[in-house]
């Protein structure tokens, strides 16, 4: 029960990584605040629907959940959004979506529970950056890619200029999860899901693609007390599959 008396906000809780971060947090005693466009039928303590573009609703997310739990220790920047292309197929759609969701909503969130926590003498704020930018380049994904780099330096520099609060910000960088972000793309350029999740375990050296499980593991260890000298960390999580 590493979390026992600890109030936690997830974002993208309704999503693959994000609900299985969200059930192993209550495993593990943490009372937590569910953030999603659409949290109905999600075990929780509170629940926060809305819309991460909404720049208000990411500006009060963290007061809101300190208000529903009585107190904010963890926050876990998940939700995400992928947009796929080289830059000239990009929209200025996808260049919105993709900035508002990854990089505007996290600094948002943070941007607000940083001097929540402080008050309070410190806290974890985990974001969910990806191997694709976040530690290398990754083909035809240039925008993702571009957010993911963009959260993982933001980690970096939030896990240098908070530290000194006792606030510990790192970020989780994973490689492909079996989760509906990957095979929705996948269902989207007419492959089975199933079949091209195989395949793609056959090109990962540990045998197989990360399930949610494997990333909220990680996740949960830089929120607890046994990761409290990792500020602004980077963690791969590839089972062997660097993307560089
Ligand atoms: P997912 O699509 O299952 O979950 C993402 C969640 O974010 C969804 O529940 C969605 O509703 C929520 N979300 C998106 N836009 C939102 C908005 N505007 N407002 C509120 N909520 C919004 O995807 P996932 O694979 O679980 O992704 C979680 C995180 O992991 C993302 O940041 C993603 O970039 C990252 N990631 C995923 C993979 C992968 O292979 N699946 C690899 C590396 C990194």
């Amino acid at each position: 029960m590493r979390f026992e008396g600890r109030a936690a906000l997830v974002t993208g809780a309704a999503g693959g990584i994000g609900a299985a971060i969200v059930r192993q947090l209550r495993a593990e005693g943490a009372r937590v605040a569910v953030a999603d466009r659409d949290v109905t039928g999600i075990d929780a303590e509170a629940h926060l629907p809305g819309d991460l573009l909404d720049p208000a609703y990411a500006d009060g997310l963290a007061l809101a959940a300190r208000g529903a739990l009585g107190g904010l220790d963890i926050v876990v920047n998940n939700a995400g959004v992928i947009t796929r292309g080289p830059v000239t197929d990009t929209t200025d759609a996808d260049w919105s979506l993709s900035l508002g969701v990854n990089v505007e909503a996290p600094f948002r969130i943070c941007r607000a529970a940083i001097p929540l926590m402080a008050e309070n003498g410190g806290g974890a704020i985990v974001n969910v950056s990806s191997c694709w930018g976040g530690k290398a380049p990754g083909p035809n994904h240039a925008i993702y890619c571009m957010t993911k780099a963009a959260i993982a330096s933001l980690t970096q520099c939030m896990g240098m200029d908070h530290a000194h609060q006792g606030i510990r910000v790192n970020a989780v960088c994973p490689n492909e999860v079996n989760t509906p972000m990957l095979r929705t793309g996948f269902a989207r350029r007419g492959f089975d899901p199933d079949t091209a999740v195989a395949e793609l375990g056959r090109t990962v050296p540990i045998g197989r693609i990360a399930e949610p499980e494997d990333i909220a593991d990680v996740a949960l260890f830089l929120a607890s007390d046994a990761a409290r000298y990792m500020c602004g960390a980077l963690v791969e999580i590839n089972g062997g599959k660097p993307v560089s």
